[in-house]
């Protein structure tokens, strides 16, 4: 805490971890060695710099940009860019820390980082955003590259900014290598990326319910959010059975007990996506309710898909949520429920998996976009579909095996953090201490 001080959120993250990996360091003493969870925990290399761009009426605007380069012990930096006016040290550095650990999971080759900006693009003109996206990029592009750092999208990053970002990379490099994951499909991006956080999601929690002899089919889903995991959590969801009754966005939450259908959700990516609207509009649209200021989890539901923002979940919500008889959690967005939500949804039995297991389907579309540019190829929606589902699997599978207690129940934060800890910690320990 001294190091860091005021990193909230980096402290939550990495405590979460240290909780799961001290039992397991205990019977493994080698991974204690070299300093090697010091190492670990302290970013490779932050940068932070300052964005200078114009708006539409000619005044100057002055933001702060970075890049957290966390881990390249297995790969290239990977990670995602944030432009939110929440954005700070702490919080990219819990992302390029958790991010780390996820990338590990998926099996590929990628090492972890997070960047981003404090810049809020709600309300800016598309000539805005382009603007502040080519001043972001001629100082970041200097640390970018296809075997350096490769960022992708997050929250306030999506196709548009990705095209921006990705135009002024290759004017200032006279370079085409793939440093941008989530390109459009007309220039290098892959089939299934804009669908792989939503989907992977779900597959997860349809995995934790099949381990216990349940399915999604005829359960009723809550999703909060209403961006780029949380529009296709519910796609998925809905084509697996479940009735999605909830959407959200920051200021409020549209219940809909009739739930979904393809053409409601139609509805909500043309306003989400096209017109840049609000889950408001959206609830007037189709004649759903909306609650102002509320979050989606005092609905009564059994599958709850936490698809918005960090620490969007807290103790009481988690004690709603077991109330109203949920059965299974799972983590579309990073690290949205709190430490006491995991607490109430561990002494209730609820089946509970962190973002870091559930929501790796993103970068693993990422991972296979890297390589279908260094191939030159394009694989086919099924193909990359199956490789998506296959590495979900894989990851589950990792959970069951480092983190299935005595009782066999699956304790899902230990067996994510320890198996994504052991192979990062493999590849450091190998790599002697640099
Ligand atoms: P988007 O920008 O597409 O959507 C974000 C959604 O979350 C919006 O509905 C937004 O509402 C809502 N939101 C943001 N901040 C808050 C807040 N403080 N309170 C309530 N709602 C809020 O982002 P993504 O869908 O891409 O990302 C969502 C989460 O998933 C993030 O945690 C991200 O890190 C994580 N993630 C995303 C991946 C991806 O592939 N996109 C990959 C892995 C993780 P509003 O418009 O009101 O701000």
């Amino acid at each position: 805490v001294a190091r860091n001080p005021g990193e909230d959120e980096f402290h939550q993250a990495v405590a979460k971890v240290m909780q799961s990996l001290w039992p397991f360091i205990r019977n493994h003493p080698r991974y204690a060695e070299h300093s090697l969870l010091d190492r670990l925990v302290e970013p490779e290399r932050s940068i932070v710099f300052r964005v200078s761009w114009v708006d539409d009426k000619g005044e100057v605007h002055v933001n702060r940009g970075y890049r957290v380069q966390h881990s390249s012990a297995i790969g290239p930096y990977k990670g995602g860019l944030r432009f939110h006016p929440s954005v700070n040290l702490s919080i990219l550095k819990f992302l390029a820390f958790e991010q780390t650990l996820k990338n590990a999971l998926t099996t590929l080759p990628m090492g972890g980082g997070k960047g981003g900006s404090d810049f809020d693009p709600k309300g800016r003109s598309a000539n805005e955003i382009m603007r502040f996206c080519q001043a972001y990029m001629t100082e970041l592009y200097r640390h970018l590259g296809a075997h350096t750092d490769v960022p992708a999208g997050d929250i306030g990053v999506g196709a548009r900014e990705i095209g921006y970002m990705t135009g002024m990379l290759k004017k200032l490099t006279n370079r085409t290598d793939c440093v941008f994951t989530g390109k459009g499909l007309s220039y290098g991006g892959s089939l299934i990326r804009p669908e792989a956080t939503g989907y992977g999601t779900v597959y997860f929690a349809e995995e934790m319910l099949r381990r216990v002899k349940r399915s999604l089919e005829g359960l009723r889903v809550a999703v909060s959010g209403s961006g780029n995991v949380a529009q296709y959590a519910v796609e998925k969801a809905m084509s697996l059975g479940a009735t999605v009754v909830t959407v959200s966005d920051s200021d409020g939450t549209v219940v809909d007990e009739d739930g979904f259908t393809a053409e409601k959700l139609g509805v909500l990516m043309d306003i989400k996506n096209r017109q840049y609207g609000r889950v408001s509009d959206y609830a007037e649209r189709v004649g759903a309710q909306f609650h102002a200021g509320k979050r989606p989890w005092t609905v009564p539901v059994d599958v709850a898909l936490p698809c918005a923002t960090q620490n969007e979940l807290d103790g009481d919500d988690a004690a709603a949520l077991v109330k109203n008889g949920v059965i299974c959690v799972a983590e579309g967005a990073n690290m949205p429920a709190t430490n006491d939500a995991i607490r109430v949804f561990d002494d209730n039995d609820v089946l509970y998996a962190p973002s870091k297991a559930c929501n790796a389907g993103g970068v693993t579309a990422s991972g296979l976009e890297m390589s279908q540019n260094a191939m030159r190829l394009s694989w086919p929606h099924e193909e990359l579909d199956r490789r998506l589902q296959d590495i979900i699997r894989g990851i589950h599978g990792a959970c069951i095996e480092h983190g299935t207690r005595d009782d066999g129940s699956v304790n899902y934060v230990d067996g994510a953090n320890v198996a994504g800890f052991v192979k990062v910690a493999d590849a450091m320990l190998a790599q002697g201490v640099v």
